[in-house]
């Protein structure tokens, strides 16, 4: 619905029309409004009448499909109408058709010729290990930074990581970042990673060849490739494209990243790691070449007992920050733009497996992991060799470029959409004070520029948010009962951008 070349179709109250529903009292006796229009808080105060007439546009109830399947969308009915995915603007369109297949070829290409990028090899010869690809990277990424007209920067912070598990030696770890500032909202920080060290199949092996063209070398050319794109651009909130080390023995350069952040007091409101999105080839040889996986966790393992044991009694598993995330990223990245379809994992990540979204989750940061649709294992954590005729090892061969840029789109519509967005709202409560069927939201403004809000609501059963109703002031009673939906609260910016929703606690 939302086209921000259009703004004035969308404009705040647009849901106002009064046409009641077919099977509803009039509006002037229906218990179903919205009073959200003076912006206060208090129970009964006077605004816009909102009356369902939209809801019919939503569906009419329809009972069981000819399968019998209960459709459990259609309980209950309530206000608003239904929600249509936000559109690019014209600006992310002329990014996503910047996003480079050769040049994601060549980042891909030069990453694996340092012939080995483990963690414990050399960082001072300038040919072969993880110090010449770290170099090479801060050059590069100089270059991109040298078109911003001083909007991005680049820094290669590092620090000495004492022995620890898979750190034998005191071994330095080192990432590369380039920050590109925000035009109006700089304390908000997006991040999207990948991570630049490598490994063959015994992770202590510092000398032998470990090519890591997918892991991860894939995803570092979606930062790098991002971060040439967008360097010449002024997004509203803070983006950083970063390569990072260390994953592989333990998340050590993301780790580092993450409390860097942590002790700058940034507001990092979304994390991605792109880990492993460079095939669309699964083990059995089947292609997929539409899909792209997002991993994003449910009930946050940063929280306190007292908030998760709330969070259980009120049913809000489905509803961390992280899911609003991911259910953000499937609104936003539009397959026709990106050529591809997210598919939107409902947990932390793959069995036996972790990422660089862990170390930001367990600061409190939303964070999520892109990966291919489904890996074939004797391209990854494999030293390279033939066996049985079987080719092994992460070669630049088995890569898949044209996916690595759908990729690298779908990063691109979620980063873009998130930075020009207002932040998410603050302070969203949902009042339990009394015992009521009606639902009464407040709500403090986020950073950034911000027009209006939106409350989004669904079925409890649904995965994603299905309603919206337009929403002035920082607060709504919706006649809609909390106790059989779930609500959410999303800012809306001057041209339309929406931020991710947020879930209400009680107050
Ligand atoms: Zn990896």
């Amino acid at each position: 619905m939302h086209d921000p070349a259009h703004p004035s179709s969308q404009a705040p109250g647009s849901d106002t029309t009064a046409s009641p529903h077919p099977s509803s009292p009039p509006p002037a006796t229906t218990r179903r409004r919205l009073l959200g229009g003076s912006g206060a808080l208090a129970a009964g105060a006077v605004g816009a009448t909102v009356s369902r007439g939209s809801a019919a546009a939503a569906g009419p109830g329809r009972g069981p499909g000819p399968s019998g399947v209960l459709d459990t969308a259609e309980w209950p009915d309530g206000p608003g109408r239904p929600l249509r995915a936000q559109r690019a603007d014209r600006e992310l369109r002329a990014i996503m058709a910047e996003v480079d297949p050769d040049r994601i070829r060549a980042i891909v290409e030069k990453l694996v010729s340092f012939g080995t990028r483990h963690t414990l090899s050399s960082q001072d010869d300038p040919e072969r290990g993880i110090g010449a690809a770290r170099d090479w990277i801060a050059a590069e990424m100089r270059r991109y930074a040298a078109r911003s007209g001083g909007r991005m920067s680049v820094t290669v912070p590092s620090y000495v990581q004492e022995p620890a598990s898979r750190i034998p030696a005191p071994t330095r770890i080192s990432n590369v970042v380039a920050r590109l500032e925000g035009s109006s909202d700089p304390g908000r920080v997006y991040v999207v990673s990948g991570h630049y060290d490598s490994r063959a199949t015994d992770v202590m092996d510092a000398t032998s060849d470990a090519p890591g063209a997918d892991d991860d070398a894939s995803g570092v050319a979606v930062a790098m490739e991002l971060a040439r794109i967008m360097a010449t651009r002024r997004p509203a909130a803070t983006i950083l494209f970063a390569a990072v080390a260390g994953e592989e023995q333990g998340l050590y350069g993301s780790t580092f990243l993450a409390r860097q952040l942590t002790e700058e007091g940034a507001d990092v409101q979304g994390m991605f790691t792109d880990d492993i999105v460079g095939s669309s080839r699964a083990d059995d040889g089947e292609r997929d070449r539409r899909s792209v996986r997002l991993f994003v966790q449910g009930v946050p393992t940063s929280e306190d007992e007292a908030r998760a044991a709330t969070r259980l009694s009120i049913g809000g598993e489905n509803d961390s920050p992280t899911r609003q995330l991911g259910r953000f990223v499937a609104e936003v990245a539009d397959p026709r733009l990106t050529g591809m379809e997210v598919r939107l994992v409902y947990r932390l990540d793959r069995y036996l497996r972790g990422g660089d979204h862990r170390p930001f989750l367990e600061a409190g940061y939303p964070a999520a992991r892109f990966t291919e649709p489904a890996e074939d294992f004797a391209h990854q954590h494999q030293d390279v060799r033939v066996e049985d005729g079987v080719q092994y090892g992460d070669l630049v061969r088995f890569c898949d470029m044209d996916y690595i840029a759908g990729v690298t789109r779908v990063n691109a519509a979620a980063l873009w959409s998130l930075a020009q967005a207002p932040g998410v709202p603050r302070d969203v409560v949902v009042d339990t004070t009394a015992l009521t069927n009606d639902s009464t939201l407040s709500w403090s403004p986020g950073s950034g520029e911000t027009a209006s809000y939106e409350v989004v609501w669904r079925p409890t059963p649904e995965p994603l948010w299905q309603h919206v109703v337009a929403v002035r002031g920082t607060s709504a009673t919706l006649d809609l009962s909390k106790d059989n939906v779930v609500l959410g609260v999303r800012a809306v910016g001057p041209d339309g951008h929406r931020s991710p929703a947020v879930f209400p606690f009680p107050a």
